[in-house]
């Protein structure tokens, strides 16, 4: 047997979360673990490597609870545009990609994430008309390569966004409609199988990239494909995670096709239970939090993409007070275009803040910090192992440096971390037990190499996506005044600032 690897992390400030505090303290790290955390001094065997972490503060890397990949090569192409419009561009920003281009895509949004101090990410990759196991396998890669965690959940559908929202395909032109078709996706009996061929020969567990099941959005999903996600879920035992009442045109739709909520309905199919995460939950009501909370289900809570696409904002407390697990995402950089985690721990916060006087209900930075660390690491399937500085925890450390301008001074490091910091004071950062980035550059990948073959394919992929552009620009017009149409209708619950505060099911 190998001889374990020692390494023991002198003089650094260790996050206490809730005591709003950082006591000197030692870590000591067996391989990939976390084995003791003590006063400085920490006995240590004499082989173990000595990590000077003076004048840095310690905190668990932040874990995002929901990405996609595939959104990384179309960071700020789009402004105000709903989330009804980015799904009908998504051939235009996400379409066409090679094998290559999704390694790629996936690697730069991994680099982003690490360098900000983000150390696992729960990323629901696209690939159109289905996911294939090579291409999952060249996404894991990217995280791999990176030395990041991922839970990867390739998103699937049966039905397509057209198809999904009731009376939109009637108000496109017949030859519109004839082009759509195009957008058709795979049966899902072959989504199916691409996902269990992935499941069956997935070799980069090891890595720390596992893979789960993601029926994108309910209703862009047959009955039979939500049953067949949930067998394969069941069988392979991996987390299910749908984008649910994400936008009001969703939580419309749901109830004009299943007479229900979106949440009630997953749960008439027995989709939601404590492997389920719902991605947004914006336009979740009362009784769809009391159902999650019971049913020890998740949100990932991403208010930066909630905003930019004007969703609404989602009512964090609600869900704290209904105990559902909360963790913080980013969500795609083609709808939220960067992947900072500190960015929207701040948002979360802030946005608690404007939902109403009582100040009781506000979310404090401590609530933040908690889900965008363990809270998120539930998410993921890994509670028991990431989202805490703890013996027994694997060594998943972000070291952020006490000499930047964001720590001087240093008064509360749970304040300054939701409030203050935006990711610039991060130094170091360790995944594992693995230095992956020191002193603010990434020690796995060559960014300038991948900054050169971004460029490339930002190219080549502008120059074939005239055809698509023009597409999108006549449906744009269909798109962009049938969805806000719908969302002008009233609903029992309001999520759009300065309405109401804790609506009640009807
Ligand atoms: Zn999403």
């Amino acid at each position: 047997m190998a001889k374990a690897a020692m390494t023991v992390i002198r003089g650094g400030r260790v996050l206490d979360i809730k005591r709003h505090a950082a006591p000197k303290a030692d870590i000591l790290v067996k391989d990939d673990t976390i084995v003791e955390i003590g006063r400085p001094g920490l006995a240590a065997p004499p082989a173990a490597t000595m990590l000077d972490a003076r004048d840095r503060l310690l905190q668990p890397g932040l874990i995002n609870g929901h990405t996609h990949s595939h959104g990384n090569l179309a960071k700020g192409m789009m402004d105000r545009i709903t989330l009804e419009l980015l799904l009908t561009a998504s051939p235009y920003m996400s379409g066409a990609r090679t094998l290559e281009d999704k390694y790629l895509s996936s690697l730069i949004g991994a680099a982003e994430m690490v360098l900000k101090g983000c150390t696992a990410a729960y990323d629901l990759a696209a690939e159109f008309p289905m996911p294939t196991a090579e291409g999952l396998a060249a996404i894991g890669q990217a995280y791999a390569d990176i030395g990041m965690r991922a839970t990867l959940a390739p998103m699937v559908a049966d039905t397509s966004f057209f198809e999904a929202i009731p009376g939109l395909m009637d108000r496109l032109s017949p030859s519109l409609r004839k082009e759509v078709e195009r957008y058709r996706l795979a049966p899902y009996k072959a989504s199916v199988a691409q996902m269990k061929k992935a499941l069956h020969g997935w070799k980069l567990a090891s890595k720390g990239v596992q893979l789960a099941v993601a029926p994108t959005i309910p209703h862009h999903c047959s009955r039979e494909f939500l049953l067949a996600c949930l067998k394969l879920s069941k069988d392979y035992g991996t987390g299910l995670h749908s984008h649910v009442a994400e936008s009001k045109v969703q939580v419309i739709a749901g109830y004009q096709l299943y007479g229900r909520s979106l949440a009630a309905y997953m749960d008439s199919l027995g989709l939601v239970g404590p492997d389920f995460t719902v991605a947004h939950g914006v336009w979740l009501d009362g009784d769809d939090m009391k159902l999650l909370g019971d049913r020890g289900a998740s949100v990932s809570h991403n208010p930066g993409s909630n905003m930019l696409l004007g969703n609404g904002i989602a009512d964090m407390r609600g869900m704290l007070d209904a105990k559902v697990n909360v963790g913080i995402g980013t969500d795609g950089a083609s709808c939220s275009d960067n992947q900072n985690m500190y960015e929207n721990m701040r948002l979360a916060s802030m946005v608690s803040k404007v939902q109403g006087p009582d100040r009781q209900n506000w979310i404090s930075t401590e609530e933040v910090l908690e889900a965008a660390t363990a809270g998120s690491a539930r998410a993921l399937g890994l509670g028991d192992r990431i989202g805490k500085l703890e013996a027994g925890y694997k060594a998943d450390i972000v070291f952020l440096d006490l000499g930047h301008v964001n720590w001087i001074p240093f008064n509360d490091p749970t304040n300054q971390i939701v409030h203050t910091e935006d990711g610039s004071a991060v130094h170091s950062v360790m995944i594992g037990g693995r230095m992956v980035v020191e002193n603010h550059k990434l020690l796995t990948v060559d960014l300038a190499q991948i900054a050169r073959k971004a460029e490339k394919t930002r190219e080549r992929l502008a120059k074939g996506r005239a055809p698509a552009k023009a597409l999108y620009d006549r449906l744009e017009k269909v798109v962009g005044t049938f969805c806000p149409g719908l969302a002008k209708q009233p609903l029992h619950i309001d999520r759009y600032a300065g309405g109401h505060h804790h609506g009640h099911a009807h």
